[in-house]
């Protein structure tokens, strides 16, 4: 089939490779050059967690991925994702911790907060009164080498890319409009984050935009750390990252942007912000970020995916692996994507376009 991909963030890249290696003749279009800053996909790393405490289908979502990630690895040449572990936190009684130890298939009590310590070596600290799951299943995506390896992999299974193509809205069917002209697909699928709702305004009432930073503090551990994620209101993550650094992020903080061209660069506000956590949780690194990035989230009510064909046009698919956990997935959603083209949905497809997918709590990264 002759299928149009808009938009090349981790989504349309991995749905662009499944669907050329599969057979079909796939069009990639990015308003943007190759690994651009502007949308969700930027940035060195992400949290990978094979048991995210969003619910079972999310589970069964990251054990499917975590084995086509090691496909990904061996076709890179090296590892993608380096697994640290991680430490899965929040005042007593988080419903996120318990569904985390619920989902586990190695079960295991939470430890009191200040346990961590000597595994931290106290570069992490948690107050005694938190509730503290070690997960072992949990690492670090290399999320932009990830995006450098689908911009070479994909076009060698035969997918076309187009960058600096930006596909006009609104769309209307599976004929696209670029640059005044038409073109037309048997499918179109629209992995255009932020901008799926100009592209596709049916779904506008469904996503919220929202800007969100994340810091980098400078440590003078040599070890890897691990990863961490903290079920409290500004859901406070974070990860190593290259060049001896570790990486928090507030999963919860930032407001609306109505123009995804347009966000604010992060400030002092959020250099304090971030030192305010960074004072508590990383105690032995300088509080002041090395630096700071925006980043969009684009987000549904109850903070899953939103992968959907459109109402109007049924070959016209809407495919946001959003809510700020998309990244982990990556490999799979390809095949969600061809389980559409293939009109062959998997319990997990289905699960998702019913939107039955969180089980507890939000969606954390
Ligand atoms: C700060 C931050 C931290 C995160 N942490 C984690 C984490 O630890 N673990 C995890 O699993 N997930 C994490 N996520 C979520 C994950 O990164 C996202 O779910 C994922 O990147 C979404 O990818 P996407 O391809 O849907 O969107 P995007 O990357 O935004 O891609 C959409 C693309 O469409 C293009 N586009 C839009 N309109 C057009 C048009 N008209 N024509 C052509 N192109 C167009 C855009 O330019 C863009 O490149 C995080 C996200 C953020 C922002």
């Amino acid at each position: 089939m002759k299928v149009a991909v808009v938009g090349l963030g981790i989504a349309g890249l991995s749905i662009c490779a499944r669907l050329a290696l599969a057979g079909h003749k796939i069009s990639g279009f990015e308003q943007f050059s190759p690994l651009h800053e502007f949308g969700s996909s930027h940035g060195d790393t992400r949290m990978m967690r094979l048991t995210p405490g969003e619910g079972e289908v999310f589970v069964r979502l990251a054990r499917r991925a975590g084995a086509l990630w090691r496909v990904w690895e061996g076709l890179y040449g090296g590892p993608l994702i380096e697994w640290t572990g991680g430490l899965m936190a929040g005042p007593r009684g988080s419903s996120f911790i318990e569904a985390c130890a619920a989902l586990s298939t190695k079960p295991a009590a939470p430890m009191r907060g200040d346990a961590i310590h000597p595994l931290t070596r106290g570069y992490i600290a948690m107050p005694y009164e938190w509730d503290v799951l070690r997960q072992e299943d949990c690492g670090v995506i290399g999320a932009d080498a990830t995006r450098a390896f689908l911009l070479r992999q994909a076009p060698r299974w035969g997918a076309s890319l187009h960058h600096n193509t930006r596909i006009e809205a609104p769309i209307e069917g599976p004929v696209l409009r670029i640059n005044g002209q038409t073109q037309e697909f048997d499918a179109v699928i629209v992995a255009a984050g932020a901008w799926a709702r100009t592209l596709l305004p049916e779904f506008t009432g469904k996503l919220e935009i929202k800007r969100r930073i994340v810091a980098w503090f400078a440590t003078q551990e040599p070890r890897l750390l691990p990863a961490m994620f903290i079920d409290n209101e500004d859901g406070v993550y974070g990860m190593p990252a290259p060049r001896g650094l570790y990486k928090l992020g507030l999963h919860a903080i930032g407001g609306a942007v109505d123009d995804p061209a347009h966000v604010r660069e992060p400030d002092e506000k959020d250099a304090d912000m971030f030192g305010a956590h960074a004072r508590l949780l990383l105690p032995k690194h300088d509080p002041n970020p090395v630096r700071m990035a925006r980043c969009l989230y684009t987000v549904t009510p109850d903070e899953s995916f939103l992968i959907k064909p459109s109402a109007a046009h049924e070959r016209v698919l809407l495919f946001s692996a959003c809510s700020g956990h998309g990244f982990k997935y990556a490999p799979v959603l390809g095949e969600l994507a061809e389980e559409w083209l293939d009109g062959r949905p998997s319990p997990e497809w289905e699960a998702l376009a019913r939107g039955a997918a969180l089980r507890v709590g939000g969606a954390k990264s």
